[in-house]
């Protein structure tokens, strides 16, 4: 088993969302100055003429292989040579093999470095799941340029904002950029009713009716819809059974019921992914040999003290009580043993991560890795490569497909749009007639 990255794992200065040096920036803003002037009928360089007069004609779009995201063929991946960095859409996963990309790995206020939790897993079988949809993570599913029609599968650990928080963008977002059927919500029961899955899936798709009766009728109906599968996060148990995938849920200690944690097997792989809890018993035994065990790993009682401004009895509440800190996550790991170690939930930031690594190698010195957005796993019997995605930071969506467009519409929302508003309407721009489809 090889790694290329070491523990500390941080590359910062290979990331793909570094910050801009100053050249950079000065650069792109004089290429921006440039095609504004040009934009303006301005002249640069002796030439006169639109930038945009340059772009592609909706035919030739058209004809882009959708296989193909980012204009390269993927590749099959041979005796474990992977490529340093991971672009995506040029490499074939292996039947065999599960590619697990970290999405989010931060806390609830996000940072440009770091979306709150969400965890991609790709498999040979061509299935896709998503493991919590925290805030901003949505922006990282836009930078790997999926296919939005195969994520259509959200398994939440717990309903707070940095773990679900972005349902609603994939949700609409990927019925904008071609999802065309529902998209499915597992996600636990709660103390109350009104604290489970369902209630959050039924209530926010009331909160966003002005949204989705305003798209409906040029967006496929299916995709508008959401459906939740709500569980009993008492149990440990099967929740999901499909296409030789078995994903079990199993009960986490988290403020309140209704917390669980993830286990995800196939062809004699495991994935196992904590969402938010304090150590438990449930984990240690559930994720006990597994290949590909993500636990969170918060911040000492100090750290939090010093970083949030916490008092100290709320800092210790918070890091010891609710969450895992670093030290505890070690001995969770030294218990469960797993093939490969990764830790996630908290800000990997310079001024923690020696201090953070350094607790977890008290308790724990198997195999790890400190993740950060879009850390990339790929996994199979034999190896584990850990590296990272370098995504595209003005990604296009993938073309809507032919199925997508050919899906099922309803009549577009009528009436609702009052004379006083129609009477608004600017004489000085005529858009041509809309053609029969
Ligand atoms: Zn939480
Ligand atoms: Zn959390």
């Amino acid at each position: 088993m090889t790694r290329r990255k070491s523990d500390a794992t941080r590359q910062s200065s290979g990331k793909a969302d570094r910050p801009k040096t100053n050249a950079e920036d000065t650069a792109g803003r004089r290429s921006f100055l440039k095609a504004a002037a040009l934009f303006a009928g301005g002249t640069v360089a002796g030439t006169v003429a639109s930038p945009f007069l340059a772009y592609p004609k909706a035919q030739a779009a058209a004809k882009t292989d959708r296989r193909y995201v980012t204009g390269r063929k993927p590749q099959a991946i041979e005796n474990n040579q992977y490529p340093r960095t991971y672009y995506p859409g040029t490499e074939l996963i292996g039947e065999s093999e599960m590619r697990v990309t970290a999405l989010g790995t931060g806390m609830p206020t996000q940072t440009p470095n770091q979306k709150a939790a969400c965890f991609l897993v790709e498999l040979g079988n061509g299935d896709h799941f998503l493991f919590d949809i925290g805030t901003g993570s949505t922006e990282n599913i836009a930078g790997l340029q999926l296919d939005y029609s195969k994520l259509d599968k959200v398994f939440a650990g717990h309903l707070h904002t940095d773990h679900i928080g972005d349902l609603h963008t994939l949700w609409i977002g990927g019925w904008i950029n071609g999802r065309y059927t529902p998209i499915h919500v597992y996600g636990p029961s709660g103390a109350k009713p009104e604290l489970g899955t369902e209630h959050l899936v039924k209530h926010m798709q009331e909160t966003w009716r002005w949204d989705i009766l305003g798209r409906s009728g040029v967006l496929p109906d299916a995709g508008g819809r959401m459906v939740a599968h709500e569980f009993d996060y008492r149990k440990t148990h099967v929740i999901y059974e499909e296409n030789d995938v078995k994903i079990t849920s199993f009960p986490a200690i988290h403020i309140m019921d209704g917390c669980v944690s993830f286990r995800l097997d196939w062809k004699g792989l495991s994935f196992v992914f904590s969402s938010d809890t304090r150590p438990n018993k449930w984990f240690i035994e559930e994720a006990k040999g597994a290949d590909l065990v993500v636990h969170e790993c918060f911040f000492t009682a100090e750290q939090w003290q010093r970083i949030a401004g916490f008092t100290y009895p709320n800092a210790l509440w918070v890091t010891n009580y609710i969450h895992t800190p670093p030290g505890a996550f070690g001995k969770v790991m030294a218990a469960v043993k797993p093939r490969h170690a990764v830790a996630y939930h908290f800000w990997n930031h310079p001024d923690i991560l020696p201090e953070t690594l350094e607790e977890v190698r008290k308790t724990y010195d198997g195999p790890l890795t400190l993740a950060d957005d879009l850390t990339v796993f790929n996994v199979t019997k034999d190896h584990i490569e850990v590296r990272e995605a370098t995504i595209d930071r003005s990604s296009w969506p993938v073309l809507a497909s032919a199925a997508y467009n050919k899906a099922p519409r309803s009549e577009r929302a009528s009436g609702l749009m009052s004379d006083l508003v129609n009477d608004g309407i600017w004489e000085g721009f005529k858009p041509p007639p809309i053609p029969q489809q």
